[in-house]
């Protein structure tokens, strides 16, 4: 393992320095948490939490803006049975009326330690056989103090057989992780932010893998599942997890926690879920997303995406996203590095461990890049704004979203990234690229523990220029916060591609349709030609803005009932669209809104088209170069054939 060897005196290069290490204690005494994971089939945590307190008024307080959401997601709302007793007495409380978050109680003369119960309603994220416990569903805590000032010893019961997964470090020699009968698991004493940021993952069906051995910290993956078989992963994508560690220790040359645990559910009941921390991440797929090859490419990225966030996004993140409270709210501006340089490197990094192969890679980035193309939204609104107003377009209604935009700063990141990574390649003859950009901007400070480290757009800048000298600023500020009406395609180009419309879908397209968890897929997509896109059985969740479906006057929302004299399948809109090629006559739909039924006429006739990226002769392939593997693999390669 390559280390990174420069020297640094922190004080000079960081405007803030934040230690968050579950080491660096106060002298206050710990409050003491256990939580009780029995009811988990029920959907309930019961949560027992003792205080340190004085006698006199004291404010407890729960989390609102949850690190890694975007958004204020506290379960206050969820939080039930709330009783404080002090003594064997129980003490009255008043939420308070502004900050609803908070409880106010009156701690009487004599008392040193105040006990509250309270249960928290868990909905999502948990199963009859699993469940994700995040501390914040549970946590009581002294309002207005920084949470990394705040010491704190968590325990946990689990229901009789459930192994554990968590980077919390037990205590008291309890058998771990998977823990006897009825008994407590105590963990060492850390600090309230440091817990945030440590979840558990608990379930019956439980399988702990070592991955990668010979690099140090070490890694783990922790495997719940539903079903007995899913949680015991295949030796093909233990290899390829394995090949992931391998990829961003060669990457990224420095490591910013103590060891590292990749949790991961395979539920069609609690999946869908990535939320990074940095020791460990929340990974939550559909019951068979790993069960083969083809199942896995819909959310290949997703283990590689949520482990570059220890770096990119935990250890270094933009100063308006980091806040010593939970009340506090965040500022997204930043989210085009945070989740957009992620996304990037996810995608990346995927493709080097062979978690998907170089033509997967391609096809993908062209569905993100034709999607963002063909997105009208950008006429009015800037990549910068979807990162500023993250926290209010976070789990969007469809329609007409092409119109509003979305989370954009995701792909949008992406592709600018890849812009700087190509531009560099191409400034430097292939001799520099982002990678060393990484290693600047991830790694100061070489290996560390869980720390915080603050940055702004400037040092960004600075970072840049030390790999390749240009006007950085001026690149992304263009690319960023100004109106573009067309995406930056500037990356696939210096790459050695072109982003074309072929009148069938990518190989990938097809594999991730035919795959991919039947709640979040798109049944029928036609959004480059007609301008929709539809479930299987034609309910229309978008309808692109200015394109044939919209001057047809087709809502999302509604239903297509009938395509030219048929009742409606997927099959027989995409022929009809085939069909019109060269032709007069519109293509004629019957469509239901609401309770009212009427014709529209889609006057189309240019065939079908769906992106994907087609070889530029004869220019240097850095896209190639960009996901090719930085060490040798282990995993059996996957078909690497181009697929148009
Ligand atoms: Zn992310």
């Amino acid at each position: 393992m390559q280390r990174n060897l420069r020297t640094f005196c922190y004080a000079a290069i960081f405007s803030l320095f934040l230690t968050a290490t579950a080491g660096a204690q106060s002298q206050k005494t710990p409050i003491q948490i256990t939580v009780d994971l029995s009811d988990v089939p029920r959907k309930l945590f019961h949560a027992e939490v003792d205080l340190p307190v004085t006698a006199g008024p004291v404010t407890l307080i729960t989390p609102k803006w949850i690190p890694g959401d975007h958004r204020p997601t506290g379960p206050v709302d969820s939080i039930t049975g709330v009783v404080f007793t002090a003594n064997g007495q129980t003490l009255p409380w008043r939420r308070d009326d502004v900050d609803l978050y908070e409880f106010h109680v009156t701690i009487p003369p004599g008392v040193t330690t105040l006990h509250a119960h309270l249960d928290c309603i868990v909905l999502t994220n948990i199963s009859q056989k699993l469940a994700y416990l995040e501390w914040d569903k549970v946590m009581l805590y002294p309002a207005n103090t920084p949470v990394r000032d705040t010491p704190i010893q968590p325990s946990v019961i689990v229901p009789a057989g459930w192994g554990i997964g968590t980077a919390l470090s037990p205590i008291g020699g309890g058998a771990y992780p998977v823990p006897a009968a009825g008994s407590t698991t105590r963990f060492a004493v850390t600090n309230v932010e440091q817990l945030e940021d440590s979840p558990i993952l608990a379930g019956q069906y439980f399988h702990e893998f070592p991955l990668a051995p010979e690099i140090s910290p070490k890694h783990f993956i922790d495997v719940v599942s539903d079903a007995p078989e899913d949680s015991n992963l295949r030796p093909e994508a233990l290899a390829e997890i394995a090949n992931l560690v391998r990829e961003a220790d060669a990457l990224y040359r420095s490591h910013h926690y103590n060891q590292y645990h990749f949790l991961l559910d395979l539920s069609d009941t609690a999946g869908g879920l990535g939320l990074e921390h940095g020791q460990s991440s929340e990974n939550g797929l559909g019951e068979k997303e790993f069960s083969d090859e083809d199942h896995q490419l819909a959310n290949a990225d997703l283990l590689a995406h949520e482990f570059t966030h220890s770096w990119n996004g935990k250890y270094r993140r933009p100063v308006g996203l980091y806040q010593t409270d939970f009340a506090t709210a965040q500022q997204g501006a930043l989210l085009w590095v945070y989740e957009g340089m992620t996304q990037y490197l996810g995608n990346v990094l995927a493709a080097r461990s062979g978690l998907k192969s170089q033509a997967q890679y391609r096809d993908i980035l062209a569905s993100a890049a034709a999607n963002l193309d063909y997105k009208p939204g950008r006429e009015w609104r800037s990549t910068e704004d979807t990162a500023v107003a993250a926290s209010i377009l976070r789990d969007g209604n469809p329609a007409w979203a092409n119109w509003k935009r979305e989370q954009d700063y995701y792909d949008e990141g992406e592709l600018v990234w890849l812009d700087a990574d190509t531009l560099i390649r191409k400034m430097t003859g292939n001799k520099k690229s982002l990678d060393d950009f990484q290693r600047i901007f991830l790694g100061k400070g070489g290996n560390t523990g869980p720390l915080i480290v603050t940055y702004t757009f400037d040092e960004l800048v600075r970072d840049l220029n030390e790999v390749a000298p240009y006007d950085w600023a001026t690149f992304l500020h263009d690319r960023v916060d100004k109106i573009n009406p067309r995406a930056d395609l500037a990356g696939i180009e210096q790459g050695g591609y072109k982003l074309v419309y072929a009148d069938k879908p990518s190989a990938s397209e097809l594999i991730v349709s035919a795959n991919a968890d039947p709640n979040a897929k798109i049944g029928v997509d036609v959004w480059y030609s007609i301008g929709l896109r539809l479930s299987s059985d034609g309910d229309i969740k978008d309808v692109r803005w200015k394109g044939p479906a919209d001057k047809a006057r087709i809502v999302p929302g509604a239903k297509i009932i009938a395509v030219n004299g048929q009742m409606f399948s997927g099959d027989l809109l995409r022929d009809a669209i085939r069909d019109a090629k060269g032709k007069s006559e519109p293509i004629s739909l019957i469509v239901q809104t609401d309770n009212f039924v009427s014709t529209a006429n889609i006057d189309y006739h240019d065939s079908e088209r769906y992106p994907v990226l087609e070889r530029i002769d004869g220019s240097p392939a850095y896209l190639d170069d960009i996901t090719k593997p930085l060490v040798p693999q282990t995993a059996q390669p996957k078909p690497t054939a181009d697929n148009h």
